[in-house]
């Protein structure tokens, strides 16, 4: 059995080692190639885009696949579409791996965005120094407030056009509580604007945010394709590709 993960996240590179352990079975994965020096996953890797849907189902073909998994981060939703479209148009099966979103909890001063413009519509009435977490794309949004600083944080530096005001910060996760803690008390940051991403990589910032008392802009998830088969961890995904599993793919 061959399978292709679409990957970028942890959980993919977890996914990617359940899978490399297992005899008979070879493990793909495929990275976007956003990151200079991105984190290998287990088994065999191959970086860049495949030249849209009907590209990704010529790899497909070509390379015998018989399972397609999307572990691709939430917010990416070109090639989430895509692989629906590939796995539809060459009936294999797939799984969308979607780790579940953050919940608030009691003292959070969570502020909901529809999306970045949203975000960025808020922040004037939040507070002046912001600290940015949604990564390097999409940044223009907040290009025209001039008024507020920005912290942004990325794995690799931003596109422009950003905000006038801004000091980046290569960085990437794990974070520490205490890490994001110290960093928001130095930068006197008063504002963080981050995307529900989920997972515990990346939400030390939250606790952080609520132990400060700081409001935070939560960019809400794009919602998954439809139609497919949603998994919310990997062991979920490993059990619908154990031999025997009838439910793989609607
Ligand atoms: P996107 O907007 O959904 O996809 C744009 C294009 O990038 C796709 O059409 C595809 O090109 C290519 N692509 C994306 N993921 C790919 C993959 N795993 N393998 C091969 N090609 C891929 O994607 P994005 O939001 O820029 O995210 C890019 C990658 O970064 C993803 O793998 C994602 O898991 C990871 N990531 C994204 C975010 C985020 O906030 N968006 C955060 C952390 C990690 P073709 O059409 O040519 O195939």
């Amino acid at each position: 059995m061959h399978v292709l993960i679409l990957g970028g996240t942890a959980e993919a590179r977890q996914l990617a080692a359940e899978l490399d352990r297992r005899p008979g079975l070879r493990v793909t994965t495929s990275l976007a190639g956003r990151v200079a020096q991105p984190r290998l996953p287990a088994g065999e890797v191959r970086i860049g885009g495949f030249g849209g849907a009907e590209g990704l189902a010529a790899w497909l073909y070509e390379h015998g696949a018989d399972a397609l998994v999307d572990a691709t981060h939430p917010f990416a939703t070109i090639i989430s579409a895509n692989a629906a479209t590939a796995a539809r148009s060459t009936g294999i099966p797939l799984i969308a791996l979607r780790r579940a979103g953050w919940e608030a909890t009691p003292g959070d001063r969570w502020h909901p965005a529809a999306d970045l413009a949203d975000a960025a519509s808020l922040l004037p009435a939040l507070g002046r120094r912001i600290f940015l977490t949604t990564g390097r794309l999409g940044l223009a949004a907040f290009a025209e407030l001039d008024q507020l600083h920005f912290l942004v944080r990325s794995v690799e530096p931003p596109d422009p056009p950003l905000p006038r005001d801004s000091e980046i910060l290569l960085d990437r996760g794990p974070y520490t509580v205490e890490g994001e803690r110290d960093l928001l008390l130095a930068r006197t940051v008063d504002v963080l604007v981050t995307k529900d991403s989920g997972g515990p990589a990346t939400s030390a910032k939250l606790t952080a945010a609520r132990q400060l008392g700081l409001p935070v802009v939560v960019v809400r998830r794009p919602p998954a394709p439809q139609g497919v088969l949603v998994a919310q961890d990997v062991s979920e995904v490993l059990r619908h590709l154990s031999p025997g599993a009838a439910d793989t793919c609607p």
